[in-house]
C-alpha cells in the first residue's frame, strides 16, 4: 500500500524510536541492525525529498539515546557524534564525491583514508587526568551520556593508568573514545556457563557488551571480561604535536591503549573496496563481530575543513556490512515438546557458522510457518540470526531443491510419548495430549521450580534431568518428598548443597498460590493469568472447588483459558497431583493485602500502571501488590489512561509500542520505585 509521504516519515519515526529505545535502553533489540538501517535510510531519503517534513527532534537529527536515571549523568565536552552509513559502493562513490566537491583539486588528489574496522560493541569515552583514569561515560544522546567509571574500573580493558614506557609524557589531560566489545570466545563460554546454571542465554556479544557494562554492580561486569579498541584521540592538554590519524592511533598505542592490528591507509578507491570485500569474506575468522568499516581522512587540517553535522563527521563514514546469511542443508524437521506440551517444529542444520557461532538448529515455530516457508527435508535453506540473535531459517533455494524431495507433515503423534498430537480450531500450536509425556515431565519439573513459579534453589533443569533418571521425582509432590539420605553421595552433592537445597524446597511451600498456578503449567496460564485468578480465589481448594461460570466471570480471562484451566483440574492426574500438594502445605494462599496495605499512604489513587518485563527486586504480584496497597490499579494492558508503563528486563514489545503510540511513559526500576514514594514520574 502506497502511504502519502508525512505519513510515512511519521510511521518511521515512530518505528524507529521504538526500536532505538529497545536497543539503547535495554539492549534487546528485536530487528536486525541491517533492518534498523534500511528503516533509517528510507526515512532519510525522504526527509531530503520532502524539506517541509524537517523536524528537529526526528531520529535523523540526533544520536542514539537519552541515558537511563539510574548512572549518574556525564555532560561530553566535545560531543560523541555517529557515523554516517552507505550500504553499497554506488553509495560509498558519491559519499566521496561529496567530499571531492568541498576540496580543492590538490586537496581531494593527496588525501589517504584511514581503513578501520567497525567493531560491533558500544561507544565509551574515556577521561585520564595526570594519568589517571577518572571518567568513563557511555555515548548516550551524544550530548549527554551515562557514568560507568566504577564499571570500567572493574574491568581489565582500558588501562587505568597511562604507560610512559613509550617514552611519552601523558598529558594532564586525555580524552579517548573508542569501543567496548566481548569477544566472540568469552560470549560462546559466558552461554555455556548459563546453560549450565539454567540461565537463559545471551542474545549476541554487542548486546551482551552493552548490558555487561550497564550493569549496577560492577562486580558483575567484571566477571564479563569486556575487551576495548581506541579509535580516537578527542582531546589532550598542551599540544602533542599531532598532524594526522595515524599519529594519533600511535600516540595512543604508546600510553598503552589497546589499537586495532588491522587499521591501515589507503588511498584509491579501488583498494577501499577490495579491503571491504576481503573483511566482508573473513570477518567470521575475527574473534569479534564487525557490523561494517569506518573510513576516516587522515589528515587532521582537512578534517577541520570537512567539519561536521550535528549528527556525525563529514571526515569519516561507516559502510556497513549486511548481516550474515549462510546456506546449509535442511537434515530434518523434528519435534520438540515444551512443558505445557506444545510440539514446536524445528530445523536440523548440517552445522553452519553464522554472525559468529555454530548453528545446528533453528526453530520453525508451528505448522503454519513450515507451510508458509515451504522448506522440505533435503532442501538448501537460507539461515540468519534473527535481530543478528535467534537462528531463523529464511527460505529454501529453490534450485537446488532435490528431485525427489517432499511436503514435510506435522507427525500425528508425539515423538517422545507416542501419544496423539493435537491442533484445536483457531489455534496456531500443536500440543501432546499426556500430561505424563516424558518429554514434559523434565522441564514441567524444571519450569515448576524456577523462579517465576516456586524459586527453589539448586533445582535447575539438569538436576531435575538427573533426579527423574535416578526416578526420585516424577511429578510435583516428589519434589517435596526429597531426603537428605537419597541425595548425599550422588555426584556434585555433599552436605552443604544437599542442606541448602532441602532447606530452599521448605521454603518454597510459603510461596504465594499464584507462583504455584504460574509452576503446574497450565496451558495459557502464564504470570499475568496465574494472578487473575489468585487474585479472584485465593487458594487451591477454592479454585479446584469453582465452577466454571466462576472462571469466566473473571475479567481479562476469556473462554480459552478457563477452559484450559478446567480441562486442567478435570485431569485425575493433575488434580491428584494437586491434592496432594495441598495435604503437604505447599503454597496454598494468596497473601491478602492485609494492615500493611491499609496503612500505605495512597500516593497512586486513581492512577493505572502496567508492569512488563522482570524487575530486579520485586516479583511480578509483589510490584503490583505494591501499586494496590498505595491505592493504584496494575492492569495488564496499556490504554490511554495507564498512567506509566513499568519496564522491567525483556518487556513485551507490543506493550512498549502500545505505550509510544499513547504518549504513556515508559519507567524503568528505579522511576518505578520514586513512583511508589511521590505519586509522579520525575
Ligand atoms: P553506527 O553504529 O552506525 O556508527 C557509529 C558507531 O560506530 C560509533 O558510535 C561507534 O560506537 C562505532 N564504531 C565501531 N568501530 C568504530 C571505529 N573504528 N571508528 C569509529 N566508530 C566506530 O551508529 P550508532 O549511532 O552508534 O547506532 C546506530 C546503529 O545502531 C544503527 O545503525 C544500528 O546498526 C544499531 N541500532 C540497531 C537497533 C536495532 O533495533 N537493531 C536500534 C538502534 C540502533
Amino acid at each position: 500500500m502506497e502511504r502519502a509521504p508525512e505519513e510515512e516519515v511519521a510511521l518511521l519515526r515512530a518505528r524507529i524510536r521504538h526500536h532505538s529505545w529497545l536497543y539503547y535502553h535495554l539492549d534487546a533489540p528485536e530487528i536486525s541492525d541491517y533492518e534498523y538501517d534500511l528503516m533509517m535510510a528510507r526515512l532519510k531519503d525522504l526527509e531530503a525529498a520532502h524539506p517541509e517534513l524537517y523536524d528537529a527532534q526526528s531520529p535523523t537529527q540526533g544520536v542514539g539515546f537519552a541515558g537511563l536515571a539510574s548512572f549518574s549523568p556525564v555532560v561530553h565536552e566535545v560531543p560523541m557524534i555517529s557515523l554516517d552509513n552507505v550500504f553499497s559502493a554506488e553509495e560509498l562513490r558519491s559519499y566521496f564525491h561529496r567530499v571531492e566537491k568541498s576540496l580543492s583539486e590538490e586537496e581531494y588528489r593527496k588525501l589517504r583514508w584511514a581503513f578501520e574496522l567497525k567493531i560491533d560493541g558500544l561507544a565509551i569515552s574515556v577521561i585520564y587526568r595526570h594519568g589517571l583514569l577518572v571518567t568513563a561515560a557511555t555515548r548516550g544522546d551524544g550530548r549527554v551520556g551515562e557514568d560507568v567509571t566504577a564499571n570500567i574500573l572493574a574491568t581489565s580493558a582500558v588501562p587505568r593508568q597511562l604507560s610512559t614506557s613509550g617514552g611519552e609524557a601523558p598529558p594532564d589531560l586525555l580524552e579517548v573514545r573508542g569501543e567496548v566489545y566481548m569477544a566472540k570466545d568469552v560470549f560462546e563460554r559466558l552461554n555455556r556457563d548459563q546453560l549450565k546454571a539454567g540461565q537463559p542465554l545471551f542474545a549476541n556479544p554487542r548486546n551482551c557488551a552493552a548490558g555487561s557494562l550497564r550493569q549496577k554492580d560492577p562486580k558483575v561486569t567484571a566477571k564479563r571480561q569486556l575487551s576495548f579498541w581506541a579509535y580516537q584521540l578527542a582531546r589532550a592538554s598542551g599540544d602533542p604535536g599531532i598532524t594526522s590519524h595515524m599519529q594519533s592511533l600511535k600516540y595512543l598505542e604508546n600510553l598503552g591503549f589497546p589499537v586495532n592490528p588491522h587499521i591501515r591507509l589507503i588511498s584509491s578507491e579501488i583498494e577501499i573496496l577490495n579491503e571491504i570485500s576481503r573483511w566482508e569474506a573473513n570477518r567470521q575468522n575475527l574473534n569479534y563481530d564487525i557490523d561494517g568499516a569506518v573510513l576516516k581522512v587522515d589528515d587532521l587540517g582537512i578534517r577541520e575543513k570537512l567539519g561536521h553535522t550535528a549528527r556525525a563527521p563529514r571526515w569519516a563514514v561507516a559502510y556497513k556490512l549486511a548481516p550474515e546469511e549462510r546456506n546449509t542443508k535442511l537434515l530434518a524437521i523434528e519435534i520438540s515438546i515444551g512443558k505445557s506440551g506444545r510440539a514446536t517444529p524445528f530445523a536440523v542444520l548440517e552445522p553452519v557458522e553464522v554472525s559468529g557461532s555454530t548453528v545446528s538448529r533453528a526453530t520453525l515455530h508451528n505448522a503454519d510457518q513450515v507451510k508458509l516457508k515451504g522448506v522440505r527435508v533435503g532442501d538448501t535453506v537460507v539461515v540468519r540470526k534473527a535481530g543478528d540473535v535467534i537462528p531463523e531459517v529464511l527460505r529454501f533455494v529453490p534450485e537446488l531443491r532435490p528431485a525427489d524431495s517432499v511436503d514435510w507433515e506435522f507427525p500425528k503423534s508425539c515423538p517422545l510419548c507416542g501419544s496423539a498430537l493435537e491442533r484445536r480450531a483457531g489455534e496456531s500450536d500443536t500440543y501432546c495430549v499426556n500430561f505424563y509425556c516424558e518429554g514434559r515431565i523434565v522441564q514441567r519439573l524444571a519450569h515448576f521450580c524456577s523462579r517465576s513459579a516456586l524459586d527453589i534453589e539448586g533445582l535447575g533443569e539438569n538436576t531435575v534431568a538427573l533426579f527423574v533418571d535416578l526416578k526420585l521425582i516424577s511429578d510435583a509432590p516428589d519434589i517435596f518428598r526429597l531426603q537428605y539420605n537419597q541425595l548425599i553421595g550422588l555426584e556434585g552433592f555433599g552436605e552443604k548443597s544437599v542442606t541448602s537445597m532441602l532447606a530452599s524446597i521448605e521454603e518454597a511451600k510459603g510461596r504465594s498460590f499464584s507462583r504455584l498456578l504460574v509452576g503446574l503449567a497450565i496451558r495459557h496460564v502464564g504470570e499475568e493469568v496465574a494472578r487473575l485468578i489468585a487474585k479472584r480465589f485465593k487458594s487451591l481448594p477454592e479454585l479446584m472447588q469453582a465452577l466454571p461460570e466462576d472462571l469466566d466471570q473473571i475479567d481479562g480471562i476469556g473462554e480459552k483459558i478457563s477452559s484450559s484451566v478446567r480441562e486442567f483440574f478435570e485431569n485425575p492426574k493433575s488434580s491428584k497431583i494437586c491434592s496432594e500438594l495441598i495435604e503437604m502445605g505447599v503454597a496454598i494462599n494468596e497473601p491478602g493485602e492485609g494492615l500493611v496495605a491499609a496503612e500505605m499512604e495512597k500516593t497512586l489513587a486513581g492512577k493505572v500502571i502496567v508492569i512488563t518485563g522482570t524487575l530486579d527486586g520485586f516479583t511480578r504480584e509483589s510490584a503490583e501488590q505494591a501499586v494496590e496497597s498505595r491505592g493504584g490499579k496494575a492492569s495488564s494492558s496499556v490504554s490511554s489512561r495507564t498512567f506509566a508503563l513499568v519496564a522491567g528486563v525483556a518487556p513485551g514489545a507490543s506493550k512498549i509500542s502500545k505505550a509510544n503510540e499513547l504518549g504513556v511513559p515508559i519507567i524503568g526500576e528505579d522511576q518505578f520505585l520514586r513512583l511508589l514514594d511521590s505519586g509522579e514520574i520525575d
